[in-house]
C-alpha cells in the first residue's frame, strides 16, 4: 500500500487493520471467504476506469474491445461450469441479480412464494423491508418444525393456494441439500418460474457437490463472492428464452455501466474454479463443517436439524442459556468470528435470536483440515461454557492456529 500509505494514511491504516482482523481471527462467517491474490490483483488495474454500458459487441461506449475480450470470457467460463445456456454477469450483488429477475419477468403486486427469511431464506425473498417485499405479495414456506428440513409437499400445499407467478428456492441459512427438481414439479403444477438463489453453494454445486438447480430453474442468481471464492458480486443464469429479459433487466432495467474490473475478477475466479484444486477445496469444506458439526454435537452443542450436507450449520443455543447476540460478542472477544442468527421458530428478535451461523469456506480457503475443526469445536465450546475461566487460553490457541495457516503472506 505504498502509494496510498503517503497520500492517505487513514485509510492505509484501517486497510492495515482489517488485513491484521483476517489473519489473526478464525473466520466462521458462512458468506465470507478469502479470494486468490490474482484475484483481489484484478480488481486494482485500470479496468476501473472503463465505461461499457451494454453488452459485448453492444455497447453504448467506444473503446470496449479489451473489455469485450473479459466479459465475454467470464461469460463462457460460467456457462461452461455450471451448464447453463445464458449468462450475465454485470448484476453489482446477490440481492441486485435477484432484483434483476423479479423486474424481467414480474409485475408489482405478483405472488412470490420463498423462503421465510426467519426459517433461512434471504432479505431479497421477500422480506418486508426489503424492495421484494415490499413490491410483491410475499407468501413464505418454512423449515418442519420436526425435522427442521423443507417440507416440499407442505411447500405444494401453500403454492397450491396461493398460485404464485414465481417461486423461490435457496437460503442463507440453510444446511441440507435442496431438492431442486422437487421445486420444479412444484412450480410446473401451479404454473409458475423457478428461480434458484445458490449464493451459498454455488461452489459446491461448480464442483458437484450439491445437486444443481440448473436443469431444473429458470432462473438461477448467485453471488460470486461466497463458497466460489470469486470478487463480490452477483450473476444470473437462465435458459435461453429468457435471455434477451434477463439482459435487459439487468442493463437498463436496475443497472448503469457494469464494474469491469469486478468481471474481470469474475472470469479469473471461474477459471480458479474450473481447477481440481477448487474440486478439492469445496470437498474439503464440506468435510470440515461435518467434522465440526460432529465435533460441536460431541461436545454437547445442538446444531439445527442434527448435522450439515454443505458449508454451514447452526449452532442452537437455547440449551447453553445464552442469545446469539451475546454468543457473538464473546467470541469476537477470543477472535473467533461468527454471525449471530436466528433459528427456525426463534421466540428471540432477529436482533438478539438463539442462535448462531458458524461456516467453513474461509477457514478450508486458510488450508485448515479436520483436526483443525476439533480444535475450533473445543474452542466454540469452552468460550460457550467457561468463558471468563478460558479467555486468554483460547486467545493464546487461535494465533496458534492462525500462524499455523497463514494468509495473505
Ligand atoms: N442471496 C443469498 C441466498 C444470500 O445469502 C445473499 C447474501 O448473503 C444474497 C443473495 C445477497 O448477496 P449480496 O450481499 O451480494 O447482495
Amino acid at each position: 500500500l505504498n502509494e496510498l500509505s503517503k497520500f492517505d494514511p487513514e485509510v492505509a491504516k484501517a486497510i492495515e487493520d482489517e488485513i491484521n482482523r483476517q489473519r489473526d481471527k478464525i473466520e466462521l462467517i458462512a458468506s465470507e471467504n478469502f479470494t486468490s491474490e490474482a484475484v483481489m490483483e484484478v480488481m486494482g488495474t485500470p479496468l476501473t476506469n472503463k465505461y461499457a454500458e451494454g453488452y459485448p459487441g453492444k455497447r453504448y461506449y467506444g473503446g470496449c474491445e479489451y473489455v469485450d475480450v473479459i466479459e465475454n470470457l467470464a461469460i463462457e467460463r460460467a456457462k461452461k461450469i455450471f451448464g447453463a445456456e445464458h449468462v450475465n454477469v454485470q448484476p453489482h450483488s446477490g440481492a441486485q441479480a435477484n432484483m434483476a429477475v423479479f423486474f424481467a419477468v414480474l409485475n408489482p403486486g405478483d405472488t412470490v412464494l420463498g423462503m421465510d427469511l426467519a426459517h433461512g431464506g434471504h432479505l431479497s425473498h421477500g422480506s418486508p423491508v426489503n424492495l421484494s417485499g415490499k413490491y410483491f405479495n410475499i407468501v413464505s414456506y418454512g423449515v418442519s418444525k420436526e425435522t427442521f428440513r423443507i417440507d416440499y409437499d407442505e411447500v405444494r400445499k401453500i403454492a397450491k393456494e396461493c398460485k404464485p407467478k414465481m417461486i423461490i428456492a435457496g437460503a442463507s441459512a440453510y444446511p441440507r441439500i435442496i431438492d431442486f427438481k422437487a421445486f420444479r414439479e412444484i412450480a410446473d403444477e401451479v404454473g409458475a418460474y423457478l428461480m434458484v438463489d445458490i449464493a451459498h453453494i454455488a461452489g459446491l454445486v461448480a464442483a458437484g457437490l450439491h445437486p444443481s438447480p440448473v436443469p431444473y430453474a429458470h432462473f438461477v442468481t448467485t453471488t460470486t463472492h461466497k463458497t466460489l471464492r470469486g470478487p463480490r458480486g452477483g450473476m444470473i443464469m437462465c435458459t435461453g428464452e429468457f435471455a434477451k429479459a434477463i439482459d435487459k433487466a439487468v442493463f437498463p432495467g436496475i443497472q448503469g455501466g457494469p464494474l469491469m474490473h469486478v468481471i474481470a475478477a469474475k472470469a479469473v475466479s471461474f477459471k480458479e474454479v474450473m481447477s481440481d484444486e477448487f474440486k478439492q477445496y469445496q470437498t474439503q469444506i464440506v468435510k470440515n463443517a461435518n467434522t465440526l458439526a460432529n465435533a460441536m454435537i460431541e461436545k454437547g452443542l445442538n446444531i439445527v436439524s442434527g448435522g450439515t450436507d454443505n458449508h454451514l450449520m447452526l449452532v442452537d443455543l437455547r440449551n447453553k442459556g445464552i442469545t446469539g447476540k451475546e454468543a457473538q460478542f464473546m467470541l469476537d472477544e477470543v477472535n473467533i468470528t461468527v454471525n449471530k442468527n436466528g433459528i427456525p421458530f426463534d421466540t428471540q428478535s432477529p436482533f438478539i435470536t438463539s442462535g448462531i451461523r458458524v461456516g467453513t469456506p474461509a477457514v478450508t480457503a486458510r488450508g485448515m483440515k479436520e483436526n483443525d475443526m476439533f480444535e475450533i469445536a473445543d474452542l466454540i465450546n469452552l468460550a460457550l461454557t467457561d468463558f471468563e475461566n478460558s479467555k486468554q487460553d483460547i486467545k493464546d490457541r487461535v494465533k496458534a492456529l492462525c500462524d499455523k495457516y497463514p494468509l495473505y503472506k
